[in-house]
């Protein structure tokens, strides 16, 4: 029976497991924090709800309204209502991703997928890249902060481990830019976040970002503020946050800075996403819309279709799977996203 080992319990890696669980296949899923609050927005469009049959319990807020703010302080409200008439139906979910991702996660794990607490620090990638694959890791199950030294060897390797991916590095998958992300968790009393009951702010200028845009997303009983800039302006983060904060005064000016985080957003894909029996998916793959940072949806997408493309090729687990069979993965998704990652620079290069 064929051996998967996947790295990293976010969206793109519970979906693969998912998938990979379903069918039988034996499935490891690696996530070195269960409790893990990945930096992010945490919005999610609608078809992810429903294509990843996601419970409205992991939905924190409903937002219904986006307002777009210019840099003179101008508003304009994006209403789904003026769309699609008032309705619960249609909105954007706002997510805390340590909610979503425990849930996608451990509904791996109740289908069948093993989920080790571990953190996977080396891959002995085989002959050629080839395989088998030796995986090192620490492994925490215990609850000793220092881990226990193990070791497991699959046929078959996904990626799913974010931005700064160990697999990645391993397979030799070759850089992308950034896009580094700042934000903060900022509680606040009742009555100031019922403003942001369903709506949301996006705020553009200079003093917030020369390149991207800033944030204020509603969760459960905090608002998450943010920015993003390209790699280049990195030295400025500090400051274009603190111009995000500024504009959004009025109403943070009771809040409570919770939590305090940052992280990089791909650019692009990275130039080889399959080597061998190894795959990329999600952030790691680098399947992420450069415009918005939106990355979620396609980090599940990515994580699910490599998967069938596994399931189908190993004819339920029956065979291992070729690197020519992993790479009708990348060409299925590239037919996916190739519109929604147009803006990317020279993004044809990236599909097969
Ligand atoms: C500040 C910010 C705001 C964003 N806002 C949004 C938004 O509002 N909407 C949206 O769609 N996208 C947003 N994104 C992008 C989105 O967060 C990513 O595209 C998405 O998380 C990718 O999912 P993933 O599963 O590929 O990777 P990740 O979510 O990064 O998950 C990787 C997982 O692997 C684990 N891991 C890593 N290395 C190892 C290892 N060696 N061993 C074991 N486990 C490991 C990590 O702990 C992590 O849980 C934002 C990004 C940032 C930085």
């Amino acid at each position: 029976m064929l051996r998967v080992a996947v790295i990293g319990g976010g969206p793109s890696g519970s979906c693969a497991a998912e998938i990979l669980a379903k069918s039988g296949i034996k499935t490891w899923i690696f996530e070195r924090k269960l409790d893990n609050a990945k930096p992010c927005g945490g919005a999610i469009p609608l078809c992810m709800v429903e294509e990843f049959d996601l419970p409205e319990t992991i939905i924190d807020r409903k937002v219904r309204h986006m307002k777009m703010i210019s840099p003179s302080n101008r508003e304009v409200d994006i209403s789904l209502d003026n769309v699609y008439g008032k309705s619960d139906n249609e909105y954007i979910g706002m997510c805390r991703r340590e909610v979503m991702d425990a849930f996608m996660r451990n509904r791996a794990s109740e289908l069948g997928a093993t989920l080790v607490n571990g953190l996977v620090t080396s891959i002995d990638t085989g002959n050629d890249n080839q395989g088998p694959y030796k995986l090192s890791y620490s492994d925490f199950s215990s609850g000793d902060k220092k881990g226990e030294l193990k070791e497991l060897t699959v046929d078959l390797l996904i990626g799913a481990d974010g931005a700064n991916s160990r697999v990645a590095k391993a397979m030799d998958a070759g850089d992308y830019k950034v896009a580094i992300a700042f934000q903060e968790r900022i509680k606040l009393p009742k009555e100031e976040m019922s403003y942001y009951e369903d709506l949301a702010e996006m705020y553009v200028g200079t003093d917030v970002s020369p390149d991207f845009y800033g944030w204020v997303f509603p969760k459960y009983d905090h608002v998450a503020v943010g920015t993003g800039t390209m790699q280049k302006n990195q030295s400025l983060i500090k400051g274009l946050q603190e111009g995000v904060r500024n504009r959004a005064k009025k109403r943070l000016v009771n809040g409570e800075v919770i939590k305090v985080e940052a992280h990089p957003i791909p650019e692009h894909p990275r130039p080889r996403r399959v080597v061998g029996r190894m795959a990329l998916v999600g952030d790691a793959a680098g399947y992420v819309t450069k415009s918005s940072g939106e990355g979620i949806y396609f980090a599940a997408k990515s994580g699910r279709m490599c998967a069938e493309e596994i399931v189908e090729a190993s004819k339920n687990g029956q065979e291992i799977p070729s690197e020519k069979d992993l790479k009708n993965y990348l060409k299925k998704m590239g037919q996916k996203i190739r519109y929604n990652l147009q803006g990317t620079r020279n993004s044809s290069k990236y599909f097969l």
